[in-house]
């Protein structure tokens, strides 16, 4: 399997330390609004990953946390706590809303039919860790205090813009009006923040001798360092992560424990609109509801996403959503036929290899779904539920062929009776099911409509 690793700049042959314990860790959400499907994107893209590595045979350990506390609406360290924002806009505690938004974004995953992870690891449930990782830091000399926090010396690291390629010269040149007179670089970044007396900032705890919390970086180095241990396999998270939130993991965990945090890096890129960023503050927000109500099923947005690759920025259009909804329909009622066909195609013998070695190619979705339609009339059933697992589509899921299978008998057994009534409630039934049915001289076909 190869993947491109923004840490090298290059795509590598993925080799794990342990094949049978793969580290996995994915920058999770904040937790304080509604997830749109820009949003959902990037946990679409890391299924796919999982997917494959597991289809490649790896047994994998997956981490993913959930910010409730200390990203700021700033990623330079200023502005509200996106959490107390939240609260105040909706008028709830900050815990309600981090647990509402936290059950909103786990349904999403359900309905999108992604794989749980090993782990879900919540910030505010590693406070006492990422302390741990604060005097780590302060006791190895990486840090200084000002009036607001504790901040991260980004000169003691000398390979902090690596990752990046971050040019400090310039950053220094730019920001020499706008930051702070106490930051000692522009690049420099709170991992603890202090409350003020009076300030308004819900979510406190002691330490250091005053109230406070944590900045939003230190959660993924302390959650990685207390659930996996590092050097991690793989880290994932958006292409904005890169120069800040990403860069800072690492400084984080070279400050405070001498180690590399991830070996491969992969990073997602973004959704837009007419070109423009899917984004609360632009106010072109579709959400999974959005998708269902105009007659998509999640899945179909799932498969338009895997017609691109992960690493390009994609336009989405209802139009496309249309073309990626024929596209699963077609490949639904190919099997739909294949269940009603007493010949059984000639099937490619190594299909299942040929798809997988295409997708293992950076998670090269659209050459395997190629490659699918160019095979279509020689998939063997077996064959299409490794392409529906694989991709976790949905195509056709067991407990629906054997309901329409029984469904169809009872109708047959309804009609030989002339019980005309019961016979029409069943196909109607299976017609709001997404199924018609057709009946021939031949006897009842059926077919899939959504
Ligand atoms: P936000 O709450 O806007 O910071 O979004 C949280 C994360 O979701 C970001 O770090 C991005 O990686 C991801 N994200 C936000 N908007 C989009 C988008 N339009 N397309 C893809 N990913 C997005
Ligand atoms: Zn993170």
């Amino acid at each position: 399997m190869k993947l491109y690793n923004t840490a090298s700049k290059k795509i590598e042959k993925f080799q794990p330390s342990n094949p049978n314990d793969v580290k996995i860790y994915t920058c999770g959400p904040t937790v304080y609004s509604a997830p749109h499907i820009g949003n959902f994107a990037a946990y679409i893209y890391w299924d796919l990953l999982i997917r494959t590595l597991k289809a490649n045979g790896y047994t994998i350990r997956r981490v993913l946390n959930l910010t409730d506390v200390g990203h700021l609406t700033s990623d330079g360290d200023t502005g509200e706590d996106k959490l107390e924002k939240g609260a105040k806009r909706e008028g709830k505690t900050v815990w309600e809303v981090a647990d509402y938004y936290i059950k909103t974004f786990k349904d999403g995953f359900k309905k999108l039919g992604l794989i749980e992870p090993t782990k879900w690891a919540r910030a505010t449930d590693y406070i006492e860790q990422s302390e741990a990782l604060v005097e780590k830091l302060i006791e190895n000399n990486f840090t200084y205090e000002t009036a607001d926090g504790i901040y991260y010396d980004t000169s003691k690291f000398s390979n902090y813009a690596d990752f990046a390629n971050l040019d400090l010269e310039n950053l220094k040149a730019g920001a020499r009006v706008a930051y702070s007179d106490e930051k000692r670089n522009p690049s420099d970044f709170a991992v603890w923040k202090f409350i003020k007396p009076g300030e308004d900032h819900a979510m406190r705890w002691d330490f250091l001798g005053r109230p406070g919390y944590p900045g939003w970086h230190l959660e993924c180095s302390s959650i990685i360092h207390t659930e996996l241990g590092e050097p991690i396999d793989i880290h994932t998270g958006g292409v904005d992560h890169i120069p800040v939130h990403h860069t800072n993991e690492i400084a984080q965990t070279y400050g405070a424990y001498n180690e590399s945090l991830a070996h491969t890096w992969l990073h997602c890129n973004f959704i837009t609109i007419d070109g423009k960023k899917i984004s609360k503050s632009l106010g072109n927000i579709i959400t999974l509801e959005d998708i269902e109500a105009k007659g998509y099923s999640v899945f179909d947005y799932k498969l338009w996403l895997y017609q691109g690759h992960y690493k390009a920025e994609r336009n989405f259009t209802w139009d496309d959503l249309e073309s990626a909804k024929n596209r699963r329909l077609s490949w639904r009622n190919k099997i739909a036929l294949l269940y009603q066909t007493k010949t059984k195609p000639e099937t490619i013998p190594d299909f299942k290899e040929q798809l997988l070695e295409k997708l293992s190619d950076d998670l090269n979705s659209a050459a395997a779904f190629a490659y699918v339609d160019a095979s279509t009339d020689q998939i063997a059933i077996e064959d299409w539920k490794y392409i529906s697992e694989l991709f976790g589509l949905n195509l056709i899921p067991d407990d629906l062929t054997n309901k329409v299978i029984q469904r169809i008998h009872q109708r047959n057994d309804a009609r030989d009776k002339k019980d005309w009534a019961i016979a029409d409630q069943i196909r109607d039934d299976l017609l709001k099911d997404g199924v018609s049915l057709l009946d021939t001289s031949s006897g009842t076909y059926w077919q899939l409509t959504k």
